[in-house]
């Protein structure tokens, strides 16, 4: 149990006392382009947020400290803009008509249990409740123990991802689509390894969302 009368909270766009994103820095979180030319091998892609400003603290904060509800208030600001923003609901209409099975990410299983609980998770059962959706989190193993990403050089990285995940074997991928979700889709090299083993076992349709990219 944290008290918050403790640790105060401060907005994460100007530093405000009182909530972790005030009113006036809600309205002004900066959209992310829409994505027309997916990496391979997605059939499309879609962030919801600029990785950057407001976001990315609330994301540090989410991910890194441990605060649930910064990442709450964060999924429920993309949730909005899902539903106002015409890329964005093009994107989640073909999700649900593809009826894709939503896969959260996360290279770093092994802090789950010290943090309690897995940020990707958390946003993908967000979306699968909103949508409709299934959310399998059985599918996508992550059998090694991987390395903090940021403490490996660029070729080091490549090869530490690509061992990283392995699928179910005995799931069925063939003719079925995913939405494979992550919190921060950057270079994107840990969704297109999680996707080339989705394409090898001949999926149908193949999504990523991310909230910030
Ligand atoms: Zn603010």
């Amino acid at each position: 149990m944290v008290f918050s009368w403790l640790y105060p909270k401060y907005c994460c766009g100007c530093q405000k006392e009182g909530s972790w994103l005030c009113a006036s820095c809600q309205d002004k979180l900066t959209l992310a382009r829409a994505k027309f030319y997916p990496l391979k091998p997605l059939n499309d892609q879609a962030s919801v947020f600029k990785y950057q400003g407001a976001v990315k603290n609330l994301i540090y904060k989410f991910k890194y400290r441990f605060v649930r509800e910064a990442g709450d208030i964060l999924i429920n600001q993309a949730l909005k803009r899902i539903k106002t923003t015409p890329h964005l609901k093009r994107f989640f209409r073909i999700v649900g008509e593809k009826k894709a099975i939503l896969i959260p990410i996360s290279l770093h299983w092994y802090r789950f249990n010290w943090r309690g609980f897995n940020q990707t998770e958390i946003i993908a059962q967000a979306l699968a409740d909103e949508f409709g959706l299934k959310m399998d989190k059985q599918i996508l193993l992550r059998p090694r123990l991987t390395w903090a990403q940021a403490d490996l050089d660029r070729s080091d990285r490549q090869k530490n991802i690509q061992k990283a995940f392995k699928l179910e074997p005995y799931r069925q991928i063939k003719h079925k689509s995913f939405l494979l979700v992550d919190d921060v889709l950057t270079s994107g090299e840990t969704i297109k390894s999680a996707a080339e083993l989705f394409r090898k076992r001949q999926a149908d349709w193949l999504g990523a969302f991310s909230l910030a990219g």
